[in-house]
C-alpha cells in the first residue's frame, strides 16, 4: 500500500480512504512517502481499527513531523464525536513506524523497494518498488524545483515497468520562482503600507517554512519593512521549527550554506503568535490550516474579511469543498463557522508556492524515466484528464504503446508482464553442472520470494527453511487369489519384478529401525507371513493371507505411477472369476468334487473345476497383454477326452478354445505334468506363443499352490 492519507475536504469516516476494497490483513507492506494528512492522516486508523498486520516505513524526518502533526489532528478531532483515532493508537501506531533512508533498499517478502528525494516537503519520499521483477515507480507528492531549502526530486537510474505520478497541476505550468516570488512580496508590501493585515493561511509544515525563509529574507534585505510584524500562528510552530533545525542537513545546499553562519530557520522578524492581535497594527500572519477549515486561520480570516484594506494569500492548492477553495471566487459574503453571513470586502490573491509537479515537470519526468506505463493519480478529474490527453499526444509520436490511465477512485487497474523466468542453479549441483543450451538438469525447483533456484535435495536446508521429508505410502488391496498368479501378472507389465525375502525386506520398510527390538519369534512369524515382490525397484507388493495384499513405496510421481498401476493389477487378478478361496473353510463348505489329496492339508486344496477356472482366467489376463482381440474359453470335458488319452487321471487337465486376432487353436493343459499343448492352430508363429504362455501359467500355479500349501 502507497499512502494512507485523509481527505482534507471531508471529516470523520467520510475522510477515510475507500478501505472496504482492499483486505487489510492481505497488506504486507505500508510505504508512506511524506507527513501532509492527505498522505498519512488515516495510518492510526488503519493500523489500529482494522486487520493489518504488515510493516510500515518513512523516512526519518517524515515519521517526527508526522507524530506532531497527528497528535495536532487528534486533538482537533477529538473534540468532536467524529474523532477517527484515539491518542492511545496513535501512541501505538509510532510503535510500529521502521525507517528507511534515502538511498537505502530493503527487501521485505521478496518486495524490494528504495528510497528517493521527492522535494516537495522535508522528508518527502518517493519509492521504486519490485515484485516479481515488475518496478514501480511512486512518486507520491514532488517537485523538481531546487527551493529555498528543498533539493529537487531526483530520477531513480531504474527505467519503470508502471510509473504512479501525481497530477494536481493537470496541464498548468507554475509561473517562474522569480515573478511568483516578486508578485507575493509586492502585495505583502502594498497590503501593510495601505495598513491592511495579510493573512497567508498555510499547512503548518511544508510550504510554510519555505514563505517564511523568504519572507525573513526579504525583511532582512528591506530595513523599511521591519516595523511591520510577521507572525507565524500555529500550535505547531515552536515544535515545527525546532524539527526543521533538526533536519537542515536533509535539505539543499542553500540552506545548508546559511547553517554555517546561524541555524536558518532561527529568524529574527518573525514571531509566534500566541494571542489573537485585537488592535489595528498592519502586520503579516501566517496561520493554519492552509484551507481556512477551521482553526486559528478561519477565526482570523472571519475576524479580518470585512475590511477592504486586508488581504488574504492563497499560497497552493486549495481543495474543493473548503473555504480556500470558495473565496477565491470572490463571493460576495462567506459563512462563517457559526452559519451566520459575513461580507467579504478584503481582496483575495492567489501565489501558488505548491511544491507540486507541474505540467512540464510531469512531462520532462516521463521524458527522462521512460515508464512502459503511467498511472494519473493525485488529482480532480479533470486535471487528471488533461494531463492523461497532454502525456499521450506527448508520448504518441515516439511510443504509441505506453499505456497513461486516469483511474477513478476504487478503479482497478491491471498490466500483463511477460518476463523470462530465469532460475539458477545453486549448491552442490552448480559444481557439477556445465552450462549448456539444450542441456537437461535435475534438482528441485524451488520459488521463494518471487525468485527462482534448483538445487540438490541435499542443499535444501542450506539454501532455504524447507526441509527433506519422504512419504511411505501403504495400501491394503482385498485379494483372495493366487500370490504367484499375481506375480505372473505383474511380471507381464514391468520388466522388474524380484522376490523379497521377507526378513531384508522387513528392514528395508521400517529404515534399519528394527533390530534388538525385534525377537526372534517375530522374525520366523515374519518370515512365514508373506511372500513379497518388488516391482521396478519402488514398489513392494506383500502377501497378507488370507485376504489381502498390502503395496507399499515411497511417493514420489513415478512411484505413484507405479503403484497405481500395481493396484489396478492387484484387482484384476483379485476380481477375476477364477478367484480361487484357499481357505479350509471355502473347501469344507464348498461343492467340490475333489481334492489334490496328496499335499496332506486338506483345508489348502484345489479342486479341478477352480484350477480350470484359474488357468483360463491367468490365460485371458496375459494373452490380453499380447493381442487386440482375445477370446479364451473352457472345453467341455467330453471334447478333450480323447485326444489327451485315458493315461492323463480325470482332473488334472484342461482343454481351451482360444481365439487371439482371428487366429484359432486349442489348448491342452496338464497339470501334473505342466505341459501345454497347442491343436488345430494354422499360424505357426502364434501356436508356439500360446504353448509358451500355457506352459509358463502352468509351472506359475502349480509353483504357488505348492508354496501355499507348505
Ligand atoms: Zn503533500
Ligand atoms: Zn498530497
Amino acid at each position: 500500500m502507497l499512502d494512507c492519507g485523509i481527505h482534507p475536504g471531508y471529516a470523520g469516516d467520510e475522510s477515510l480512504p475507500f478501505f472496504d476494497h482492499v483486505d487489510p490483513a492481505s497488506v504486507d507492506l505500508l510505504l508512506v512517502t511524506h507527513f501532509h494528512l492527505d498522505h498519512a492522516g488515516a495510518l492510526p486508523y488503519f493500523t489500529e481499527r482494522t486487520s493489518f498486520k504488515g510493516r510500515i516505513f518513512m523516512t526519518h524526518p517524515t515519521k517526527a513531523v508526522l507524530k506532531m502533526m497527528i497528535a495536532d489532528y487528534v486533538r482537533i478531532g477529538y473534540n468532536s464525536e467524529e474523532g477517527l483515532y484515539s491518542e492511545a493508537d496513535v501512541d501505538s501506531c509510532l510503535r510500529k513506524i521502521e525507517i528507511i533512508d534515502f538511498h537505502q533498499s530493503l527487501e521485505i517478502d521478496g518486495i524490494k523497494f528504495r528510497c528517493y528525494n521527492a522535494g516537495h516537503v522535508l522528508g518527502g519520499a518517493m519509492f521504486t518498488i519490485e515484485i516479481a521483477g515488475v518496478n514501480v515507480l511512486y512518486t507520491g507528492d514532488y517537485s523538481r524545483e531546487d527551493d529555498r531549502h528543498l533539493m529537487a526530486a531526483e530520477t531513480p537510474n531504474q527505467k519503470p515497468n508502471v510509473l504512479i505520478v501525481e497530477s494536481t497541476y493537470g496541464k498548468s505550468d507554475h509561473e517562474s520562482a522569480k515573478e511568483r516570488e516578486a508578485r507575493f512580496l509586492s502585495h505583502v508590501e502594498k497590503v501593510v503600507n495601505r495598513g491592511g493585515r495579510c493573512l497567508i493561511p498555510v499547512f503548518a509544515l511544508g510550504r510554510a517554512q519555505e514563505l517564511l525563509l523568504l519572507l525573513e529574507e526579504h525583511w532582512e534585505a528591506n530595513p523599511e519593512l521591519q516595523r511591520f510584524p510577521i507572525y507565524y500562528a500555529s500550535r505547531m510552530a515552536d515544535r515545527a521549527l525546532r524539527i526543521y533545525q533538526t533536519y537542515v542537513n536533509m535539505m539543499n545546499e542553500k540552506v545548508r550554506a546559511r547553517m554555517d553562519v546561524s541555524n536558518p530557520f532561527h529568524f529574527r522578524h518573525i514571531h509566534n503568535l500566541r494571542i489573537k492581535p485585537d488592535d489595528d497594527e498592519p502586520c503579516v500572519v501566517m496561520a493554519s490550516p492552509g484551507m481556512l477549515q477551521s482553526g486559528m486561520s478561519r477565526q482570523l480570516f472571519e475576524k479580518w474579511c470585512g475590511d477592504r484594506r486586508n488581504s488574504c494569500i492563497i499560497p497552493g492548492y486549495a481543495v474543493e469543498g473548503t473555504l480556500a477553495k470558495t473565496i477565491l471566487g470572490m463571493p460576495e459574503q462567506i459563512a462563517a463557522q457559526s452559519g451566520r453571513m459575513l461580507p467579504r470586502r478584503c481582496d483575495v490573491q492567489y501565489v501558488s508556492f505548491s511544491a507540486h509537479a507541474d505540467y512540464s515537470q510531469t512531462s520532462e519526468f516521463v521524458r527522462i524515466m521512460e515508464p512502459d506505463n503511467i498511472v494519473l493519480v493525485h488529482g480532480a478529474k479533470a486535471e487528471m484528464n488533461r494531463l492523461q490527453k497532454a502525456l499521450l499526444s506527448m508520448l504518441q509520436p515516439s511510443r504509441p504503446e505506453v499505456q497513461v490511465m486516469a483511474p477513478r477512485n476504487t478503479h482497478i487497474v491491471s498490466f500483463e508482464f511477460r518476463t523470462d523466468k530465469i532460475a539458477k542453479v545453486i549448491g552442490s549441483m552448480a559444481d557439477n553442472v556445465t552450462a549448456r543450451r539444450g542441456r537437461r538438469i535435475r534438482g528441485i525447483f524451488v520459488t521463494e520470494n518471487f525468485s527462482h533456484r534448483i538445487m540438490a535435495p541435499a542443499d535444501l536446508p542450506t539454501y532455504t527453511n524447507l526441509s527433506v521429508n519422504r512419504i511411505r505410502q501403504r495400501q491394503h488391496i482385498p485379494f483372495h487369489n493366487n500370490f504367484n498368479l499375481l506375480t505372473y501378472f505383474l511380471r507381464q507389465v514391468f520388466d522388474s519384478v524380484e522376490a523379497v525375502e521377507p526378513s531384508s525386506e522387513k528392514a528395508g520398510a521400517d529404515g534399519g529401525a528394527t533390530g534388538a527390538a525385534e525377537t526372534a519369534a517375530a522374525k520366523a512369524k515374519a518370515k512365514a507371513a508373506s511372500q513379497a515382490v518388488l516391482v521396478e525397484g519402488c514398489v513392494t507388493i506383500r502377501h497378507k493371507p488370507p485376504d489381502r495384499v498390502l503395496a507399499e513405496w515411497a511417493a514420489s510421481p513415478t512411484g505413484d505411477m507405479i503403484a497405481d498401476a500395481c493396484v489396478a493389477i492387484v484387482m484384476q487378478a483379485a476380481s477375476g472369476p477364477a478367484s480361487v478361496r484357499l481357505t479350509s473353510k471355502v473347501c469344507c463348505h464348498g461343492a467340490h468334487e475333489e481334492h489334490t489329496d496328496d499335499c496332506g492339508h486338506e483345508h489348502e486344496t484345489v479342486s479341478l473345476e477352480e484350477r480350470q477356472q484359474q488357468v483360463v482366467y491367468a490365460i485371458r489376463g496375459v494373452l490380453r497383454n499380447m493381442f487386440k482381440e482375445i477370446d479364451v474359453d473352457l472345453l467341455e470335458e467330453d471334447s478333450a477326452e480323447g485326444e489327451i488319452g485315458s493315461a492323463v487321471p480325470k482332473g488334472e487337465r484342461a482343454a481351451l478354445k482360444v481365439v487371439v486376432d482371428g487366429v484359432g487353436a486349442v489348448l491342452r493343459c496338464n497339470f501334473e505334468e505342466q505341459t501345454c499343448l497347442v491343436y488345430e492352430c494354422d499360424d505357426k508363429a502364434v501356436g508356439d506363443t500360446l504353448s509358451s504362455v500355457g506352459r509358463q501359467i502352468l509351472l506359475t500355479l502349480s509353483h504357488g499352490a505348492h508354496s501355499h500349501v507348505h
